[in-house]
């Protein structure tokens, strides 16, 4: 399923060299398989059929315009989180209808963007918020359509700066509470509160965690409904996995074979938001060897891809595939950190930036490489670029995307010139 594969020892895209590309567009670089993206969407899709979900993309994984057209035109709809995403979302010919709003923090001048651009709803986190909301509407002359995001107080099993639905993290509304929220709303103008939203992490790789928030979503649906509230969406929400390692999420189908039963005869809408299990694995970051320095027990591996490109180590200790897009006899069966290959070498791959946690991979056993070869680090579709900074004053890479044998620019590189752009332009006031 996964289009980045080695052909006579070299990494290809698609049926585009790795190599080629980094000759044409430098590194490092992010390449993108649409191929790739479009079969996880696709498979997700097909997986979920019975239920007949909106499938709303979350923007915030892989925010580039033209990833965001592939999947509008594959009938996607988007999940955003800020005017900018919104924004993003509509460029890229979103219907407006198939776009939902979540976040802790909208601000009014983005409510009414999204009111003014008719989306099919709000995913609303507070009483403070569902006031916001409901008064821009009516100043608006329009009706909001809003879902509570509710917390399930279930644990994801994941990272703890990704779990976002326990009892103690800043998302949504206790559920304990939430009948009391419907009742706080009840017949109030601007507003139809009439779904509501669960997003308890991201990765999530354990089924039963999504079961048990689902069951408790239920449960409230018919405590809501039981009490005359005309509940008619469920949003589950994303978080499924993607393979970094290689087997650590369950199958799509998996999801779907615990998820679909629960859900089925339930008189329901029903709204999901993946963000990574659709990009993570379309994308591949491509880097270059800048130096090697041996240390005491390890090699050091320095590349021009960085914390910049990619934070996800240094912000979560997460583990990326790494491996020379020159494998020769060396072609890796999997992605685990474990390769059954002689004459590997320890080492430390790091990038250019000043900072220890400047890191892509800790104490990995890799072929050894040479100063000039490339390297592919795995999994780079999602918060990668979207995560991307230029600390340091360092341009953000450019990306592409592969289409079969054609390869395109779908973001430049950026250059010195852009680093300063925003504070030379005659600067208002
Ligand atoms: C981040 C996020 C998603 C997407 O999560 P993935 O793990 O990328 O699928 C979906 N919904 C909400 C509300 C989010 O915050």
């Amino acid at each position: 399923m996964d289009r980045f594969e080695y052909r006579s020892g070299n990494l290809f895209v698609e049926d585009v060299p790795m190599a080629d590309l980094a000759a044409r567009f430098g590194t490092p670089l992010y390449v993108y398989s649409a191929d790739t993206l479009l079969t996880h969407y696709r498979k997700l899709a097909t997986a979920f059929a019975p239920l007949n979900p909106l499938i709303c993309y979350a923007v915030k994984a892989c925010s580039n315009i033209h990833l965001c057209k592939l999947l509008a035109k594959a009938g996607s709809g988007f999940d955003v989180v800020s005017g900018g995403e919104l924004y993003r979302a509509l460029q890229a010919g979103a219907d407006p209808a198939k776009v939902v709003f979540a976040g802790v923090g909208k601000t009014s001048p983005e409510i009414r963007e999204a009111l003014a651009a008719g989306i099919g709803g709000f995913n609303a986190e507070s009483i403070s918020e569902l006031t916001q909301i409901a008064s821009l509407a009516r100043e608006m002359g329009k009706t909001a359509r809003v879902a509570l995001r509710v917390n399930p107080d279930v644990d994801a099993k994941t990272h703890a700066y990704t779990t976002t639905g326990k009892k103690e993290n800043k998302f949504g509304v206790d559920i304990a509470d939430a009948p009391a929220v419907f009742e706080k709303f009840r017949g109030v103008g601007g507003l139809s509160l009439h779904a509501i939203h669960l997003h308890i992490g991201s990765p999530v790789n354990d089924v039963t965690s999504y079961t048990r928030s689902i069951e408790r979503g239920l449960q409230l649906i018919d405590a809501l409904r039981s009490a005359g509230h005309a509940i008619d969406t469920i949003d589950i929400g994303g978080g499924f996995g993607a393979y970094y390692k290689g087997d650590e999420a369950p199958p799509t189908a998996d999801y779907a074979a615990a998820i679909v039963p629960l859900l089925k005869d339930r008189k329901l809408n029903v709204v999901i938001e993946p963000g990574r299990s659709l990009v993570a694995n379309a994308g591949v970051l491509l880097t270059r060897v800048i130096h090697l320095k041996p240390g005491p027990s390890k090699q050091f591996v320095i590349v021009d891809a960085s914390m910049n490109e990619l934070i996800r180590p240094a912000l979560y200790g997460a583990y990326h595939f790494i491996w020379p897009v020159a494998a020769g006899q060396r072609v890796p069966g999997s992605r685990g950190p474990e390769q059954p290959f002689d004459g590997l070498q320890k080492c430390d791959v790091v990038g250019p930036v000043c900072e220890s946690s400047d890191f892509l991979a800790k104490d990995r056993m890799l072929p050894s490489v040479q100063q000039g070869d490339l390297i592919a680090v795995y999994s780079a579709g999602a918060y990668a670029m979207a995560m991307a900074s230029q600390y340091n004053s360092r341009p953000r890479a450019a990306e592409v995307l592969v289409e079969g044998a054609s390869a395109r620019l779908i973001r430049r590189r950026e250059t010195y010139a852009d680093l300063i752009a925003a504070e030379l332009e005659p600067l208002p006031g």
